[in-house]
């Protein structure tokens, strides 16, 4: 129970409170293309399997006439099942073969499972119930892999969050780890993510500013197909890919003072200029879904809104996959199931509320509500979904990417994007690269840390530093922590350690490693005076300063900060953002094998005054301006 009660416990009060190698991995992987996995693309071994052999299984849904003749056929019951996703703690593979249930979200895997073959069959228990459903609909395994396959509790690489790619300005790149990603989850059965995000954060405040490319449409465009198109690749039935999701729509992340959940004031222009281009280009890249945001736009919930799923995303801009709602996205907008199907939603993500849910549905229908062809148009939509995804085909998961996981291919390109994240504010007296041969101090909260360098969304919810209830998460396998990655390039005789906080007078330069701690979502808001180092990181800048000592500070966060006078006690200042599983990156580019190239996707304010003007707008003056970034 572990992800549903905490969510549950969490965001309700929540709610009404507010409303190894150093040297082999040089090769560039720029243009290059991520190796497929030992893939046999087509009808794959699945349809052999011998776990099938019983079931009467073989789908008679081949095309979009097939879908029809099937709807013409499926019961009530039938449908409104394919509407239903909950998680794996919600809901048995009896249960989804009984309620003909469409979908499964594996967002509490809990230690519990740690190897590709246990989520495969986990993946596939359900779905050899959904296989002997009434119906004999498959059932598609879902996850939210928003910097990797970062729920995975085994080896999967961690990817830095959206804020650093963005940095990167390097679309291509993000394609391939799109792709790599896809590789990792298809080799655990899963073959939907709920990903990417593509906000365009108007605010610093808001927690989860990291999960967006940066403050401009500029960036949600740049992003937004290639990662569609890395995730589902050229040929969505086949094996290494998953259906991409683009959320949340719309205009997430406009909310006033970026409040989490939050209303935002915009006009309609506004709103169309500035955040849905992304969609649009989703939506021509063919993505097979889209979720709705918990957001209101000046005071109407998203989730009921006909005029925006049902008029303009649905008709205008003529999408036609699944539109899916947000984690108990309705009940949570505080609207019934009638407004969330009126409003035009397809698929419903709920925890244990499908219970009651489902038939409230069928009830819907049944007293003439809702019509049956709302419920067509859903179904219609999540068959089509199913059949792109070739789950018509070969339903059971495949073992062809098991080798990908964690792969040293994988965990370079990951750190290629790594050294293209990062963002040089400063660099007085040219003090980095810094030389390989001289000695430097290690210290800092967030050097050896490497929960605390993935952030939000790794392992867990909130981070794999803790979890809810306080207990240690699980660990990120395979990782390389800040400090490993130092001595990797350099040499451990070369590093001194000093601890979280220690002083040491053993070396002229200190790499000081501070930051924020892991949240997501609204646990992350906060007011823009809240925006600074902790007093314990801020006074270890101010101790090594004062010392007299060359200070290189590296900042771990989901935005930037107010870190003026770190800033002017710092010889040099990198914005390193949220790295993920590959620290050493980092050292690769302090120590000179590659420079900087990172861009800020936002602006860096001086003073609270700054936070939340945009480029262009009156008043903009930042300390550090969108796009600014120094090199060597
Ligand atoms: C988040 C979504 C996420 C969903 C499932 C929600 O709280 O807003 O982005 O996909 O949970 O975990």
């Amino acid at each position: 129970m572990q992800k549903i009660v905490p969510k549950l416990l969490i965001i309700f009060p929540f709610i009404l409170l507010l409303g190894a190698c150093v040297a082999a991995d040089k090769v560039s992987t720029i243009g290059g293309e991520l190796a497929l996995c030992d893939a046999q693309i087509g009808p794959s071994a699945s349809a052999a399997d011998p776990r099938l052999a019983n079931i009467n299984w073989q789908s008679s849904i081949n095309n979009e006439t097939d879908i029809t003749a099937a709807l013409s056929k499926m019961s009530l019951a039938e449908k409104v099942g394919q509407m239903v996703q909950t998680d794996i703690v919600a809901a048995t593979p009896d249960e989804v073969k009984t309620y003909n249930i469409g979908s499964i979200i594996n967002l509490t895997p809990d230690g519990k499972l740690g190897t590709t073959q246990a989520w495969r069959n986990l993946a596939d228990s359900y779905q050899l119930a959904a296989l002997q459903s009434s119906s004999a609909i498959p059932m598609v395994f879902a996850i939210d892999a928003v910097h990797g396959h970062s729920y995975f509790d085994g080896n999967a690489v961690i990817l830095p969050h959206n804020i650093g790619l963005g940095a990167s300005r390097n679309p291509s790149l993000v394609k391939q780890l799109a792709r790599l990603t896809a590789k990792e989850l298809s080799a655990t059965g899963v073959r939907w993510t709920f990903s990417p995000t593509i906000a365009v954060a108007q605010n610093i405040r808001w927690g989860r500013t990291y999960e967006s490319f940066g403050e401009t449409t500029e960036l949600q465009q740049m992003f937004a197909t290639p990662m569609v198109a890395g995730y589902q690749g050229d040929e969505l039935s086949a094996v290494h890919t998953v259906g991409a999701t683009a959320k949340h729509f719309v205009a997430d992340g406009a909310t006033d003072d970026g409040i989490d959940r939050g209303d935002a004031s915009i006009s309609e222009r506004e709103m169309r200029r500035n955040h849905l281009p992304g969609f649009i280009d989703a939506i021509e890249g063919d993505v097979v879904s889209v979720m709705v945001s918990f957001s209101a736009i000046n005071g109407e919930k998203l989730h009921g809104s006909k005029s925006l799923i049902s008029g303009l995303l649905k008709t205008e801009l003529g999408f036609e996959g699944v539109v899916v709602t947000d984690w108990e996205g309705v009940q949570m907008s505080d609207l019934s199931l009638k407004q969330g199907l009126d409003a035009g939603i397809d698929m419903f993500m709920f925890a244990q509320s499908w219970k009651t849910s489902l038939p409230e549905i069928i009830a819907l229908v049944e007293s003439g509500q809702v019509p049956m062809s709302r419920i067509d148009d859903a179904v219609r939509r999540i068959l089509k979904m199913k059949l792109r995804l070739g789950l018509f085909n070969t339903p059971l998961s495949s073992s062809d990417c098991a080798n990908s996981m964690g792969s040293q291919e994988h965990r370079n390109l990951a750190k290629q994007a790594v050294r293209e994240s990062l963002v040089l504010l400063k660099n007085a007296d040219a003090i980095l690269p810094l030389s390989k041969t001289a000695k430097v101090i290690v210290v800092g909260s967030h050097a050896n840390n490497i929960p605390y360098q993935c952030g939000g969304w790794t392992k867990k919810w909130q981070g794999a530093h803790l979890d809810l209830f306080n207990n240690p998460a699980r660990p990120v396998e395979g990782a390389t922590s800040i400090l490993d990655g130092i001595k990797n390039v350099i040499g451990e005789k070369n590093v001194i350690e000093a601890g979280i906080n220690g002083m040491s007078d053993q070396a002229d330069v200190a790499i000081i490693v501070v930051g924020e701690t892991p949240y997501a979502e609204g646990f992350g808001d906060r007011s823009g005076e809240e925006l600074v180092l902790s007093a314990k990181h801020q006074a270890l800048i101010e101790t090594y300063h004062q010392a007299g000592k060359k200070v290189v500070t590296l900042l771990i966060s989901g935005r930037p900060l107010l870190v003026n006078k770190q800033i002017e006690q710092s010889d040099a200042f990198v914005a390193a953002w949220l790295p993920g599983s590959e620290g050493q990156g980092i050292a690769e580019v302090l120590f000179g094998d590659y420079d900087f190239q990172g861009k800020l996707g936002f602006s860096w304010p001086g003073d609270v005054s700054h936070i939340g003007i945009q480029p262009g707008e009156a008043n903009y003056a930042p300390r550090y301006p969108y796009g600014f970034g120094l090199r060597y």
